[in-house]
């Protein structure tokens, strides 16, 4: 399990692992920190900044273990404050959308299991609506190929 981990996290080019829980449901938690960086540079002014708020996480799906066990990634929450012209801002991480409960990796992944196996088996074996599959395929499908048209036929 925790060469599973390791591996897994790995894929998050900017975290290191802090700990590993099991939450409510049995599933595994992965709370994870920023490797060491120098400061986060203003997104408008490219300044220097402090620190402004810190504490909230996300947490969303980041892989799944051989037993099928959803592994979860818990995501620190940085706000930062721009010494110089006062902008707040949340820090963005490689591989974290800003939006949804999912890591890159996680949608890639069930992309790609959606190649050799319908939307709704998939998404039936990862507890997930079949939409969220489809959407996430789809999405993956016009990275890889340029077309919105489904030339692969999901059936
Ligand atoms: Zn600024």
């Amino acid at each position: 399990m925790k060469e599973q981990v390791v591996k897994s996290i790995s894929k998050l080019s900017c975290f290191d692992i802090q700990d590993v829980q099991k939450d409510d449901l049995e599933r595994v938690m992965v709370k994870v920190l920023p490797k060491r960086k120098l400061g986060y540079f203003c997104p408008l002014c490219e300044k220097t900044s402090n620190s402004h708020s810190r504490g909230n996480y996300r947490v969303l799906r980041h892989d799944w273990v051989h037993d099928g066990q959803t592994l979860l990634v818990k995501v620190p929450l940085y706000r930062q404050r721009c010494t110089t012209c006062n902008l707040t801002w949340t820090v963005k991480w490689e591989g974290i959308p800003e939006r949804g409960q999912a890591t890159e990796y996680y949608k890639r992944k069930v992309a790609e299991e959606c190649i050799l196996r319908s939307f709704g088996e998939v998404a039936r074996d990862l507890n997930l609506p079949s939409s969220t599959v489809g959407n996430w395929f789809n999405a993956y499908q016009e990275v890889h190929t340029g077309s919105k048209s489904p030339n692969l036929v999901n059936i």
